[in-house]
């Protein structure tokens, strides 16, 4: 478990939300290695809005890239 990192990465609801999430997470795993770095670094929260979208934080880029760095964390090198 990584420390101070956000929980929200660890689990998806099991919505067809959620499932689009992991597609796109694993897309985007597979052909860009560390592409969700700088999703994550564009989407960051800015005071509950994202800095990119001025959606409501979190954006559905900023969870699919968040989801991203937790398969890419767990996957087997
Ligand atoms: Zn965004």
């Amino acid at each position: 478990m990584l420390s101070g990192a956000d929980p929200s990465w660890a689990t998806l609801p099991d919505t067809e939300n959620g499932r689009a999430i992991e597609s796109a997470a694993l897309l985007l795993l597979k052909f860009s290695e560390k592409g969700w770095e700088q999703l994550l670094f564009e989407h960051r929260d800015d005071d509950g809005h994202c800095r990119s979208c001025r959606t409501i934080s979190p954006c559905s880029l900023l969870l699919i890239a968040q989801r991203t760095q937790f398969l890419s964390v767990r996957r087997p090198s």
